[in-house]
């Protein structure tokens, strides 16, 4: 197998190179660091290298898929530092239902702000009793006159106290059965009767939220999808969040770091690295990240094309976030008892960043659990990809 890129692809790594050198670092040192970012942001997609799937009515730079250019605009600017794509909830999965599946006016008001990280979106799909068999969500939407009407309760709402606007699921056929009476609506945070309570974690940070609505409004044309069909809209979202989770690149980071880590930890009056055991892990954990990245060019080659990934894409977020808990364990194996000391503490003249790991611990722990928990990604893959029967149903009580 080759895995080197054409001439035709290096010719294009060298235009991206030009286009860095040109636009980043940004020359004038007036201007903020947010509004330096905001400026190169939008030269790039200019120039073709942001928002490359986006149609340009919608702000994007409308480029043809093409798998292994976005890789190496993702290597050529990860080299210099330069900003790439928005992250978050908004950008990563609510712009890609809007474009599936929303209405024009939808795409031409929501679409451009949300990639230039103007507003934010949080998700409103959890409930409690309703994680795992989210189609039992209780929270209710009516319709009435001209607005919805929602009442009802939201939990472990991530980012809920930035957003601007939370896309959330709602029952608006009480009659209909489970899986038929939801509907996806928009609502615009910055209004009475949202109630936003912070999580408060062990760590002391609150990354998710409790929310609480109670006669919420949003306009009667704020609905994607059509009334009742909110299931599908929400399957496509969550398609693209476990896309966004199950991104080989982000494991390959991380593991460079843990690398460093063990560079610069002394074990036995030596460098960790030099410890047979501790290389034995780093090689396993450096193989897995192998066949992940190699099952995501898989992934990506199929979407390129249009195909349904099917369960590989359901294998990388499994892939993913078993290898984010492994590197993060070993790390904090590394660190010894200096891992117990409290987030946000940093030891003196040390560029271990110890708070860092025992966050990305602990954030390997949430992560396996969001978007859908390795449990249930192991029974999709065991029935739909291996054709094992179905698992016994659930009793609840
Ligand atoms: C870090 C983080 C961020 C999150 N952010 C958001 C957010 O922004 N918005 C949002 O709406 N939600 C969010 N969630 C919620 C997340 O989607 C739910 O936690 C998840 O769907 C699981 O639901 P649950 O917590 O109710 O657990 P449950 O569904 O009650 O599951 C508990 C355990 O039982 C297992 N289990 C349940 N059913 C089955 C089954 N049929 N077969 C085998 N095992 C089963 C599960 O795998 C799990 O181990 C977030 C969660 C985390 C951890």
């Amino acid at each position: 197998m080759d895995l080197s890129y054409s001439e035709e692809y290096e010719k294009f790594r060298s235009q991206v190179r030009t286009f860095l050198e040109a636009h980043w670092p940004p020359k004038d040192s007036e201007t903020s660091r947010e509004d330096q970012t905001a400026r190169f942001r939008q030269q790039a997609i200019e120039a073709g290298y942001l928002a490359r799937s986006i149609p340009k009515k919608y702000g994007g730079s409308e480029q043809e898929a093409d798998v292994l250019k976005a890789a190496v605009i993702r290597e050529e600017f990860r080299r210099v530092r330069a900003p790439g794509e928005v992250a978050g909830i908004g950008p990563g999965m609510l712009v890609p239902t809007l474009l599936d599946r929303g209405e024009e006016w939808q795409k031409e008001k929501f679409v451009a702000p949300t990639m230039r990280g103007e507003i934010v979106w949080c998700q409103g799909y959890s409930e409690p009793g309703s994680g795992s068999d989210l189609a039992s969500l209780q929270t209710k939407g009516e319709l009435v006159g001209d607005e919805w009407v929602i009442n009802g309760q939201k939990i472990w709402t991530s980012g809920a106290q930035h957003a601007d606007y939370m896309f959330c699921l709602t029952r608006t056929e009480p009659e209909a059965q489970k899986h038929a009476g939801i509907s996806y609506l928009l609502i615009d945070m910055h209004q009475p009767g949202i109630d936003v309570r912070p999580l408060k974690q062990m760590n002391g940070s609150a990354d998710f939220n409790e929310v609480f609505l109670t006669d919420v409004r949003t306009p009667k044309d704020w609905i994607v999808g059509k009334r009742g069909e909110g299931w599908l809209v929400s399957r496509t979202t969550l398609k693209h969040e476990r896309n966004m989770i199950g991104n080989a690149e982000q494991s390959a980071l991380m593991f460079a770091g843990l690398v460093d880590l063990a560079r610069k930890t002394q074990r036995n009056g030596r460098s960790a690295l030099q410890d047979p055991s501790v290389r034995q892990h780093l090689v396993e954990i450096e193989g897995r990240i192998k066949a992940h990245q190699y099952s995501g060019h898989r992934q990506l080659t199929k979407a390129a094309k249009n195909q349904d990934p099917g369960i590989i894409q359901l294998m990388n977020k499994l892939n993913s976030t078993n290898i984010g808990h492994a590197v993060a364990k070993l790390s904090i194996e590394l660190l010894e008892d200096d891992s117990l000391l409290e987030p946000g503490s940093r030891l003196p003249d040390s560029e271990l960043d110890l708070s860092g790991w025992m966050n990305q611990y602990m954030w390997s722990l949430g992560i396996a659990v969001a978007g859908g928990t390795a449990n249930i990604q192991r029974n999709v893959i065991g029935e739909r990809g291996l054709g094992l029967p179905r698992d016994a149903a659930v009793q609840r009580s």
